[in-house]
């Protein structure tokens, strides 16, 4: 295994900038101080709870408790070793990663996963390389691109689009000589390889050929996968030579259901009045970036999932819906609606003015950026689209068919997690579709108590954070981290069998002060090496981020000393009384000695506590 010096360790910390890091992959928003906060990557949620210190370096989730500095970050939410962390930073950073002698990484020692990521760079510059080629093939695919996708040279420069020559073009023979390991070319997609078969160039027989080449990348913008279109060039014998597009397997790197394309450019463009705008395929998405509208995602030729949506309330809230006018288009839309509910987005639904006929790609291609201000115009909300869909004539419509309606719709709304909104829902409905909110709100109460009884919409407790109910040797821990001129003074006046250490608090209170006691307290911003796991570094980044604010931490801290007396020798004084309760009434040496100890004991309780900054 290669072991990365630690001083290469400590400079890349000094290095990376923690905002920097996270906010590739979580909206972040300024909280006060060095402090950002953002919606969590480790978990769902729709209030952000998971805050960012830069000058500490520490992040923390209050909803999951997950935290750690921007190795750990990069970790987590790239699914690397720390090792493979160490060096993914060390590049962006342009920081030399050395190792201990002799333990440097050899080909064998990269992951899988970066395997497929530096295999997939290289066959993305293969086949746009392949584009802009002389040959006949580069000449098809280019002209293809200009004169019946109507795209520029530009875009297909900025997106690197590519070609795949009919008979391959040789990516085969350029894979083997980058000498990836046998495993990444069986699992890149790119080639059919019989599960028996030795890794020959000849073995390898090409996925894709014949087609226009579109990169899919993930949210950090890395090729993990391609779209392929079929053209004039795609040879007879392809074995999906039907398909107009054909996407890459799933692999390691790639699952379709949590990837939206132009994901990686959009979470940076999306903002106030900027929202995401979901369009049904990816060279949509191109004709919405080639005229100016930037923030259009799209899915992966495949439905929408629960895991793109969440993956966009990442970054907005809001999202536009821009789908075909077509009944498939339609359909789709209705999908979404629930599963953008339930992930607390705010949809709406692109439209033209009447019941004109849209396909984005054409309407964008004719009338540029000014469609789209034209789309919005019109749009219309979720309940509007839904009952719209649902019922489009509701003025004329039966009873039979309004209820009916009405039963769709609040299968939608049944999705929305909060009560406020399900109430703004049905009464919007109820108007659209001209029937009582009441009636509505009784039958969506049926159907929510239907699947409570599943058990499926128990929502989770709240994290509990009031201070109301922490124990003294939170609060001191607390202290200690944010005065630390306290901790000095606190190390002597607290005898150490008065901390509880069943708790992790005291445990880190307990060692906190030992070091305090000794002189060998590092100091707040080197506390890493006082931590021996991950549920110690969780608690103290907590607790780096809960700043107290207080006129007096000396007083704040003698009451927590003061109630940790309390409990140390109110045990104390109980198991005494008892034990004098249990022995006869007539005086012995024991209970002579104990009723001294009890004396004493409440002797203590009564004096006040003393701590002052001189100790
Ligand atoms: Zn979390």
């Amino acid at each position: 295994m290669p072991v990365i010096k630690p001083s290469c360790v400590r400079d890349l910390k000094l290095r990376v900038n923690l905002a920097e890091v996270v906010s590739r992959v979580v909206a972040l928003r300024r909280a006060g101080g060095s402090r950002q906060k953002g919606l969590c990557p480790f978990h769902n949620e729709k209030t952000p709870s998971f805050n960012v210190d830069s000058d500490k370096g520490f992040f923390k989730c209050f909803g999951c408790g997950k935290a750690g500095d921007a190795i750990d970050f990069v970790r987590e939410t790239e699914q690397l070793s720390f090792t493979e962390a160490v060096e993914t930073l060390g590049q962006r950073y342009g920081v030399a990663i050395e190792y201990e002698e002799g333990s440097g990484p050899s080909r064998e020692e990269r992951s899988l996963r970066q395997e497929l990521f530096d295999l997939h760079e290289q066959a993305a510059g293969h086949f746009h390389e392949a584009f802009r080629a002389t040959g006949p093939a580069g000449h098809f695919m280019r002209a293809y691109w200009v004169n019946e996708r109507r795209f520029s040279a530009e875009l297909a420069e900025e997106f690197k689009i590519g070609a795949a020559a009919p008979d391959g073009g040789g990516l085969g023979a350029v894979i083997q000589r980058k000498r990836y390991s046998e495993e990444a070319i069986r699992h890149c997609g790119l080639f059919f390889v019989r599960d028996d078969a030795m890794i020959t160039v000849g073995a390898l027989r090409p996925r894709f050929r014949g087609r226009l080449m579109i990169p899919i990348r993930d949210h950090q913008g890395r090729v993990v996968a391609f779209t392929a279109r079929q053209t004039a060039l795609t040879p007879q014998d392809d074995p999906s030579r039907e398909a107009k597009y054909v996407n890459s397997p799933e692999t390691p790197i790639f699952t379709k259901g949590n990837l939206l394309f132009n994901l990686d450019r959009a979470r940076t463009e999306v903002g106030e009045s900027r929202p995401f705008v979901m369009v049904e395929g990816q060279l949509d998405a191109l004709r919405c970036w080639s005229v100016g509208l930037k923030t259009a995602v799209a899915p992966q030729g495949t439905s929408i999932t629960e895991g793109q949506l969440a993956l966009l309330r990442r970054y907005h809230a809001e999202v536009e819906c821009f789908f075909d006018s077509d009944p498939a288009g339609q359909k789709a839309a209705l999908r979404l609606l629930p599963m953008a509910l339930k992930a607390n987005l705010e949809v709406r639904f692109l439209t033209l003015a009447g019941d004109a006929k849209v396909d984005p790609d054409l309407l964008f291609l004719e009338r540029g950026l000014a469609a789209y201000a034209e789309v919005r115009k019109t749009s219309l909300s979720a309940m509007a689209f839904a009952c719209r869909a649902l019922l489009p004539s509701p003025a004329t419509a039966s009873s039979e068919l309004r209820s009916r309606a009405a039963q769709g719709v609040l299968g939608i709304i049944a999705a929305a997690e909060s009560e406020v909104s399900r109430a703004a829902f049905i009464a919007e409905a109820a108007a659209l579709l001209q029937l009582p909110a009441s009636a509505l709100q009784g039958d969506l109460r049926r159907l929510l108590g239907r699947s409570d009884r599943g058990g499926a919409r128990a929502p989770a407790p709240p994290p509990a954070q009031g201070s109301g109910t922490v124990t003294p040797e939170h609060d001191l821990l607390r202290l200690c981290l944010h005065f630390e001129q306290i901790g000095r003074p606190l190390s002597t006046a607290v005898p150490h069998d008065w901390i509880d250490q069943r708790q992790p608090a005291g445990v880190l209170l307990n060692r906190f002060l030992g070091e305090l006691e000794n002189g060998n307290w590092p100091g707040r911003d080197h506390l890493q090496a006082l931590m021996e796991n991950d549920d110690e570094k969780s608690l103290v980044a907590s607790l780096l981020f809960d700043v107290p604010v207080l006129d007096d931490p000396f007083k704040v801290a003698r009451e927590g000393i003061r109630r940790l007396r309390d409990r140390a020798l109110g045990a104390r004084i109980r198991q005494i009384e008892l034990a004098l309760a249990r022995t006869p009434s007539d005086f012995n040496d024991d209970s002579s000695s104990l009723l001294r100890e009890l004396s004493d004991l409440q002797r203590q309780l009564r004096q006040p506590v003393i701590l002052t900054e001189a100790g």
